[in-house]
This record gives C-alpha cells, structure tokens and sequence, in this order.
C-alpha cells in the first residue's frame, strides 16, 4: 500500500490520517463474499494491493472491521491516502446505483448500523458532514488527488444518497 501512495499521492507511508469518509455498496448479497474478494488481494487496473475498505457493514448494521483506520486502504481512487472506506453489503440485481443506494436507506436496521458508525468516527476524527462521500462523489471532494490521472468511474452512493445520508448524520441526537 506505501508503494501505491508514493505512485498516487506522492506520500510515501501507509500510514492513514482519515480526514474524508467514502461510501460504497458491494454489489454482492452478503459481508462474508465481500470479506472473501477482498481477502484475496488481486491485483485492480494492474496495481496492487488488491481493494479493499476498513468495515463492511451487514444488512443487520453489525460493522465488520478488516483494516484498522490507521492503515490506508484501496478502496477509492484519489481519496485513499485520506479516506477510511465502508462497504454496505447490498447486491444490484440488475438494478441501477441508484437503486441500489436506495434499498440501503430503505432498510432501517441496515442504515441504522451505518449512521452509528459513520458518527463514531466523525467524533473520533473530527471529519466533518461534508467530509462524507460516495464512491460515485468522490470525484467531487476538494482532497481528491492522483499523481497517475486516474479517476473514479464507480456508480455506488451517488450524490442523491449521499445528500439523503448527509441529512439524516445531520439529524441524530
Ligand atoms: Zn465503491
């Protein structure tokens, strides 16, 4: 991962100092086939290390953590040296993003798990609301960097859902 952010960041440490929070669905129907892809560590676009992201969350809202948020992760080109990664497990079926974003925010135990973690490390690393992105935001985010030229071209979270969930992290308690 060090080798990566000296090619894209020019940082050369994997060390993560979060400061942005990127959103992603897995387009698989559960958290163990995401934590088994990611565990395989293949190699994306010709580089290692293979994607990956710091938790996944579960239909029922229990997080899983694969890396700690100390530690860079592959999970969002641009933001990886800035970003702690979530996957939530939800499948397209065929369907659209756009879809898909919205079974998420409408499956309340699901989001409930997701805005409960996206708090804890708002407060743990004073990342502000507007620091939360999707995948397919992540273009968009002012600390968005690739020294190679690359660019997103995922579709997860786009920005009506990230709007949606930006609202409700606004409304907890
Ligand atoms: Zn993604």
């Amino acid at each position: 991962m060090a080798a990566y952010a000296k090619r894209h960041y020019g940082v050369d440490s994997a060390t993560l100092h979060p400061k942005v929070i990127v959103l992603h669905f897995t387009a698989g129907d559960s958290a163990a086939s995401a934590i088994s892809t990611f565990s395989r560590d293949t190699a994306a676009l010709g580089e290692l290390p293979g994607t990956c992201a710091h938790y996944v969350v579960d239909y029922s809202g229990v997080a899983y953590q694969l890396v700690p948020t100390s530690v860079m992760c592959r999970h969002a080109i641009g933001l990886n040296h800035v970003a702690i990664g979530i996957e939530v497990v939800q499948p397209t079926n065929g369907h659209s993003s756009a879809w898909a974003d919205q079974q998420i925010l409408a499956r309340t135990a699901q989001v409930g798990g997701l805005l409960a973690l996206v708090r804890s490390l708002q407060h743990e690393y004073g990342i502000p609301t507007s620091m939360v992105y999707g995948h397919a935001t992540a273009n968009s985010c002012p600390l968005f960097r690739d020294l190679q030229g690359w660019r997103n071209d995922h579709t997860d979270w786009g920005a009506a859902a990230v709007t949606e969930l930006r609202h409700r992290l606004d409304a907890l308690p």
